[in-house]
């Protein structure tokens, strides 16, 4: 049996897939629906005021959020509650603002295209990486 400790209330428990304790994802959820239904109710909120409202931590509200749990529901906040953890720029929802994922996603193909490059440069000088491409060429074929 895998035993692990809850991260929320420190106690050990039967793991079963799940990151908390029997209890503490009970309370978790009923957090989270009211959360949820606080939010639904209240255009314009901020999460403070969702903590002051809720009785739910801030720190919670931020993690259902950062989790994208309440993806729909965070169009309804009148902040944007967390920071891109790149560039820091307010952000409503993830790790990351836009600016920075497109950043990172022309960065990869980037790399992905010097990585071919360097390859090709590599089997037109060598007799070696000439009988490498060939060995993976008949690999391919199997
Ligand atoms: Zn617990
Ligand atoms: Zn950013």
């Amino acid at each position: 049996m895998d035993v692990r400790n809850c991260p929320r209330c420190g106690s050990i428990f039967a793991y079963r897939g799940f990151r908390l304790c029997e209890s503490c994802r009970q309370i978790e959820d009923k957090e989270y629906e009211v959360v949820k239904i606080y939010l639904q109710k209240n255009p314009g909120t901020t999460v403070d005021k969702i903590s002051e409202e809720t009785g739910v931590s801030r720190q919670q509200i931020l993690s259902f959020i950062r989790s994208g749990r309440l993806s729909e529901e965070v169009s309804n906040l009148n902040e944007m509650p967390l920071n891109c953890e790149r560039c820091n720029k307010q952000i409503l929802e993830g790790r990351l603002c836009k600016d920075c994922q497109n950043e990172l996603t022309q960065n990869f193909i980037k790399a992905q295209a010097n990585l071919r490059k360097e390859k090709n440069l590599m089997g037109q000088n060598s007799k070696e990486n000439a009988k490498i491409r060939y060995l993976d060429k008949s690999r391919e074929k199997r």
